[in-house]
């Protein structure tokens, strides 16, 4: 087993609207403002974890391949087969012993590199019956316009060779650009859902500006 390339994506992070990452939509604060971003410690300055950037990833791949994972659906793919790039992109769910090797990409955090300040958002869950506000609550997000780096790293190992993958139907590509494709569309899916908490709630939605290849723009058939 032998590492045969690395391919580097970099570009923007740009908000269209406010971003919220670190807070919880399951987690109801009644009244305070918990609901944080997370910051920087020396900076102060929000940034988007990698793993977020990841995870919304790989959710909106599994999505759209029908791979899932656990018995009901609900946990992410572990199926550690040849032919699943999930698996073999964002490494097998809970699958300690597998013939993949390791997991191919690298999702840098995120910096803030335009904006970054925060503001607080008011949100409420209306009681259907009286149309009342209820569990009012505050949640810090990041203001539109803000933008943050992106950085992206696949590996690509030899037993990379026989993957395949095709791209939104533009072209299909095998080997290491199979990964490179298969990531690229991962976050053409981001962009079409969003990014972040409370995406149901007008938060997250973001573009994908300035995208780079291993530092020449994006070929038309890949983006
Ligand atoms: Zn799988």
């Amino acid at each position: 087993m032998r590492k045969t390339g690395y391919h580097e994506i970099t570009g923007l992070i740009h908000c269209l609207s406010g971003l919220r990452v670190g807070g919880s939509d399951e987690l109801l604060q009644i009244g305070g403002t918990d609901l944080t971003c997370i910051k920087h410690p020396v900076t102060l300055k929000p940034y988007i974890p990698g793993s977020s950037i990841k995870g919304k990833m790989r959710s909106e791949q599994e999505q759209k391949l029908g791979k899932f994972g656990g018995l009901d659906n609900s946990e992410p793919c572990g199926c550690a087969q040849a032919d699943c790039l999930v698996c073999r992109v964002f490494g097998p769910h809970k699958k300690a012993k597998h013939e993949l090797g390791p997991t191919r990409i690298v999702v840098r955090d995120a910096a803030s590199t335009r904006g970054g300040e925060t503001e607080l958002k008011s949100e409420n869950v209306i009681d259907r019956k009286t149309g009342t506000a209820l569990h009012p609550r505050k949640v810090e997000r990041v203001v539109a316009g803000s933008e943050f780096s992106l950085r992206i790293g696949i590996q690509v190992w030899d037993r990379d060779e026989k993957a395949d993958y095709d791209n939104l139907n533009k072209a299909k590509k095998t080997g290491g650009m199979a990964l490179v494709a298969f990531v690229l569309d991962g976050l053409k899916l981001v962009q079409r859902t969003g990014l972040g908490s409370g995406v149901s709630k007008g938060s997250g939605e973001v573009q994908f500006d300035d995208l780079k290849l291993d530092g020449q723009s994006i070929p038309e058939d890949l983006w």
